[in-house]
């Protein structure tokens, strides 16, 4: 009893939260503070008045859903509603259902391919409950997802979308992301029900698959559901590029722009892929907001991952830790699941608890992939700094940055240890002034 009633407090909290950092009004006042960081006597810069506000409510939000997301889903767990809604599916949802026609039909041609392994009784229970578990979420972080996706932002003025745009987006993405958890995690517990103990082999094989399709496709597939990508016209864009890629000697075919101003005052590019199917992408901010010098600075940058294969590199540590951690899951749903009420390995009521875990380790490890981070991305500034040989341009990219997309300029330590995935702007302009 006390654990549901703490489960209620939780999603109460999550609800309820967005009220408390509206009600502090600093979004409100935000329209009236300067954007553009402070240059001191000494020559160091300081965060901006309407950074540093921004600063002030996005790390509680950051933390908050750091630390509440994952003792929820153990809460769900813990307080038995896991395998109540297991229960509930079985004995509610699954007679209709059974009564469709051709339902019995499937299940028979299923049973025989699969030696009675699986029926399809399994894969509608696992079906229904990942989609509800994804519907409550989804729910439960609706007001938390629109205060910080779309309120925050345009009272920041870092938004350029009308509320039926991001609701349109927000849809899109649900779905996207219901389509991933259907096919990923569906395929997992369909998996745990038809392998033998070796299940995490065959789990670690298609992990590695999925991520590897995954870059591939996410530009191709889901990025054109939020953004028009166009490739690079400006001939003189073109020839600045060719200069740095023959400077570079490596081969860089695929830069593409994509109309980030639809959504957002924000600048930005990144890289994404591996091999032949390697992308650069440039927001169209960054063109219309950057002078052409710190615009070769940032593809410089993006070339330097490109170079040091970065995202290869990542995604080979993505899939060793996933495999490792299917190991560690076997080993633990075997101890914990039958005092957790879980019917066996495959028992789609151990979600919730999976994904608990899954954020708690993510958590935890944290520090170290964004110290991972921050080296690989102090690689892609040095190669930046080298190729470009435009020091100066990288220094006034930096500082533009800081005012164009309210970052801070410095970090206190536990908060870069923690959190930051690039080196502070201090340190990267600092960096850049001393080069070479
Ligand atoms: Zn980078």
């Amino acid at each position: 009893m006390l654990l549901r009633k703490l489960l209620f407090l939780t999603i109460t909290l999550i609800i309820l939260s967005p009220l408390v950092y509206f009600s502090t009004g600093i979004g409100q006042k935000a329209h009236t503070l300067s954007p553009e960081p402070v240059a001191l006597a000494n020559g160091t810069l300081q965060s901006s008045p309407k950074a540093e506000a921004l600063h002030s409510l996005s790390l509680p939000i950051r933390v908050e859903r750091l630390l509440v997301y994952p003792i929820l889903l153990f809460l769900m767990q813990y307080s038995g509603l896991a395998v109540k809604l297991r229960a509930w599916l079985t004995e509610k949802w699954l007679p209709p259902i059974r009564r469709v026609p051709g339902f019995k039909w499937l299940d028979r041609r299923l049973a025989r391919l699969t030696r009675n392994q699986l029926s399809m009784a399994d894969v509608v229970i696992i079906g229904l409950y990942l989609t509800l578990i994804s519907l409550g979420l989804l729910l439960i972080y609706f007001p938390f997802s629109i205060y910080s996706g779309f309120v925050l932002r345009h009272q920041f003025g870092l938004s350029t979308q009308t509320l039926a745009a991001w609701l349109r987006d927000f849809g899109v993405g649900w779905l996207v992301n219901w389509g991933i958890t259907f096919t990923t995690f569906g395929g997992f517990y369909l998996l745990l029900k038809l392998a033998s103990r070796r299940w995490p082999i065959w789990g670690g094989l298609g992990f590695t698959l999925f991520t590897f399709g995954y870059i591939v496709l996410e530009p191709i597939v889901i990025t054109p559901l939020f953004y028009e990508i166009s490739p690079v016209t400006d001939l003189h864009l073109q020839h600045r590029i060719q200069t740095m890629v023959d400077r570079a000697g490596v081969v860089i075919d695929d830069i593409s722009i994509i109309n980030a101003s639809s959504k957002t005052t924000a600048v930005n590019a990144y890289f994404t892929g591996y091999g032949g199917a390697s992308k650069i992408f440039l927001w169209d901010t960054l063109l219309q907001k950057h002078p052409s010098d710190e615009v070769d600075v940032v593809i410089a940058h993006e070339m330097g991952h490109w170079v040091y294969r970065h995202v290869l590199l990542s995604a080979l540590a993505a899939c060793a830790l996933g495999w490792l951690g299917l190991f560690v899951w076997r080993f633990w749903s075997n101890r914990r699941g039958p005092r957790l009420g879980w019917r066996g390995p495959g028992d789609v009521a151990s979600y919730p608890y999976l994904l608990g875990m899954m954020a708690l380790v993510g958590m935890l490890a944290m520090p170290v992939m964004n110290g991972v981070s921050r080296f690989a991305e102090g690689q892609a500034d040095d190669f930046a700094l080298a190729v470009s040989q435009k020091p100066a341009a990288a220094a006034a990219m930096f500082e533009r940055l800081a005012q164009e997309n309210l970052a801070m300029v410095d970090a206190p330590t536990w908060e870069k240890t923690l959190f930051y995935s690039h080196p502070p702007l201090a340190e990267r302009i600092a960096k850049a002034k001393k080069w070479p």
